[in-house]
């Protein structure tokens, strides 16, 4: 039995740890994949406090090496469900199944899907979610990029630095990111804009070879970025939730059920920052802490 079981290893849940430790408690970090989240996998950091810019792989490294030093050690497994009524929370993973008096869900967000046909089909042979993790297969072919938040605007513009050329597809005219990210992409002469546009089909034979674009017809690219914003991995929390899915908590990162807490991209947060998500989970520690002081 744990004092408090974190369930991801993003920044939310990292810190949490992080904090939890200082404070002496007996704790157990949970990880699916690796350490980092979707930080490990953004190419450069650039609002991160204390980093005028740092690689995403190189950030993620430094939150290893942080964990280690306070003798944590993340366990692999991928948690299936949970039972968080009462004093004792279970959580069940594939591999293992855990015990807690408090829990932090730091789970965060998953990439959306197009939903379109070819996605499925040429996903890891041509179809990516992430840029910085598959772009350098790329180097030197023209690739598409689809949507129109920071996400996309920042996997065009590292995409831009590697590829012959980038199509940027969003379906309105205004982007949804900052205005000073969008205005760079506007000055690559290697993007194009196609604008009030949305990807209809993905074609190739072994791999992607031509999209089908609304009012511009076929295009001939490599490979598909499909950057359209996140899903919260909440689905097995039994709690209550937005209609985004996204976990409701109140400012002190408390769910509707006593002793379990959220933090990061997976509850209903103003920004999802990599900062705010560190802070969230400082948050989460904290108020676990108090918790489990008051029983
Ligand atoms: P996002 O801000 O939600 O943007 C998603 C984009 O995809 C929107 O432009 C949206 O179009 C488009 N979209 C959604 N569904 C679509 C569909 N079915 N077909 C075509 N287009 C679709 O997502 P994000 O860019 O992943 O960013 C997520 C959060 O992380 C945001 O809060 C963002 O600010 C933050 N973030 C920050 C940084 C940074 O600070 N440097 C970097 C990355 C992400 P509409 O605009 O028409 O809705």
């Amino acid at each position: 039995m744990k004092d408090v079981i974190i369930i991801g290893s993003g920044p939310a849940g990292a810190l949490c740890a992080i904090y939890l430790k200082r404070y002496g408690l007996d704790i157990e970090l949970i990880e699916k994949s690796f350490v980092g989240g979707q930080a490990a996998v953004t190419s450069e950091i650039e609002n991160y406090l204390g980093f005028p810019v740092i690689d995403g792989a190189e950030f993620s490294f430094n939150i290893s090496k942080q964990l280690k030093k306070m003798e944590t050690k993340p366990i692999k497994d991928d948690i299936v469900s949970v039972e968080l009524l009462g004093d004792v929370k279970k959580i069940i993973g594939k591999k293992n199944e855990y015990f807690s008096k408090a829990v932090v869900i730091a789970t965060g967000a998953r990439r959306r899907k197009l939903g379109v046909k070819g996605e499925e089909e040429f996903f890891g042979r041509g179809v990516s979610y992430c840029a910085t993790c598959d772009g350098n297969f790329y180097r030197n072919k023209v690739v598409a990029v689809a949507g129109g938040g920071n996400t996309a605007l920042e996997e065009a513009l590292f995409l831009s630095g590697i590829c012959q050329k980038v199509y940027l597809i969003h379906r309105r005219e205004d982007f949804r990111g900052y205005l000073w990210l969008s205005e760079k992409v506007r000055e690559k002469e290697n993007i194009e804009l196609l604008l009030s546009s949305e990807i209809t089909e993905i074609k190739g034979d072994d791999r992607v070879s031509k999209i089908v674009v609304s009012g511009k017809g076929e295009i001939d690219v490599s490979a598909v970025f499909v950057a359209i914003g996140t899903i919260p991995n909440s689905e097995i929390f039994d709690l209550e939730k937005t209609s985004n899915g996204e976990i409701i908590t109140d400012n002190k990162m408390s769910c509707s059920e006593k002793g379990v807490f959220a933090c990061g991209d997976v509850r209903n947060t103003v920004m999802k920052q990599i900062i705010t998500a560190a802070a969230d989970g400082a948050i989460a520690a904290e108020s676990a802490m108090k918790y489990l002081m008051e029983k």
